[in-house]
């Protein structure tokens, strides 16, 4: 134990995350395990009202492929956001079960089905995630995978050091972001699925770049390098440059011999470099890819009620505005 507050034991440390570092907890009255996600309060900044507003919001995000948030502790210095726990990240899930990091493909499947069902959730109710990573991503010892930090990018905006002074990864921002766009849509989550879905199938992250144009360079030199005629309008971005590298796209094929083709159809709809043409989460959870999930045999029934009962489609369906949300 390292520390306690009333109601919650703080246990030992789970991680460092992008805004916060984690905690395991332990319900004084209940027992019941949480995560504890403490953020230190820049005194500078005061109080971060749009924050508790947000990840407030996020208490309404209740779903299964979702991390349940239990509560906001707010102090002087200090916020504190009660999680549900979880057993491990995808990260460490991929190092602990993957065979030198990568997934057999029926694992893939299930976590990409619930990846995709979690990210629709999300879009339907105008949230975006925007920073989709394998360490984001909670992994329950049931084989559920669960969204965790949802809203906390929207609420802290995407800042370039981590609190361990780490540099925030780079490897699953949608090429339209890289070049400078600032007009996010659902489809930079989609992007982020793509080189995840990749990485569970190879144990290697997709395009591991060290700066926003080595970023570029990695995903031009697979997809190929965009022109006006591949991209209409890509010479407007703020980052475009003239005189990139020409590179043609490569057959995703080669890079993932072990996907067969109906899945490398579905990854290469989601990794479309214009962020208009990628396909959206509801479009790809209906991927023939999925069929069998979306269409169990009847003996799968029994084993299947409880996931489907819990994965029905949200209540507050709402239209998604074309992927464009305005902030
Ligand atoms: P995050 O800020 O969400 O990226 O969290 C940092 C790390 O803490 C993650 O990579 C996980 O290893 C761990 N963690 C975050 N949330 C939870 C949770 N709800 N249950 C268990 N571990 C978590």
């Amino acid at each position: 134990m390292v520390g306690s507050s009333s109601q919650f034991q703080q246990l030992e440390k789970l991680g460092e995350g992008t805004y916060a570092t984690v905690y395991k907890g332990r319900n004084r009255a209940t027992g019941a395990l949480v995560a504890l996600k403490e953020i230190n309060l820049d005194s500078e900044e005061g109080t971060p009202s749009t924050a508790i507003r947000e990840i407030s919001l996020m208490k309404e995000l209740d779903y299964h492929n979702i991390v349940t948030l239990y509560d906001v502790i707010h102090t002087e210095n200090k916020l504190t956001i009660v999680f549900e726990y979880m057993d491990r990240d995808l990260k460490r899930y991929m190092e602990v079960h993957g065979n030198n990091g990568a997934l057999d493909l029926k694992t893939v499947k299930s976590f990409m089905f619930q990846l995709l069902k979690g990210i629709m959730f999300c879009h339907d109710n105008r949230v975006l995630h925007r920073d989709l990573k394998p360490q984001n991503l909670l992994i329950s010892n049931k084989g559920e995978l669960k969204l965790g930090d949802f809203g906390l990018a929207r609420a802290f905006g995407i800042p370039f050091n981590t609190f361990s002074n780490e540099v925030v990864t780079l490897w699953y921002r949608a090429p339209d972001v890289l070049l400078g766009s600032r007009a996010y849509t659902t489809s930079i989550d989609i992007w982020s699925a793509g080189c995840i879905f990749a990485e569970m199938c190879t144990g290697k992250p997709l395009f591991p770049g060290s700066a926003n144009d080595d970023q570029l360079m990695k995903i031009f030199r697979l997809m190929g390098t965009p022109n006006e005629r591949t991209w209409p309008g890509v010479s407007s971005y703020p980052n475009y440059k003239n005189n990139w590298q020409i590179f043609v796209p490569q057959d995703l094929r080669l890079l993932i011999p072990n996907l067969d083709s109906m899945g490398l159809n579905l990854l290469n709809s989601l990794l479309q470099m214009r962020p208009e043409a990628r396909i959206t989460a509801r479009q790809a959870l209906q991927h023939p890819w999925f069929h069998e999930i979306n269409n169990p045999s009847p003996l799968m029934h029994h084993i299947n009620d409880s996931q489907q009962q819990s994965q029905q489609p949200p209540q507050q369906q709402q239209p998604s505005n074309n992927g464009q949300i305005n902030y």
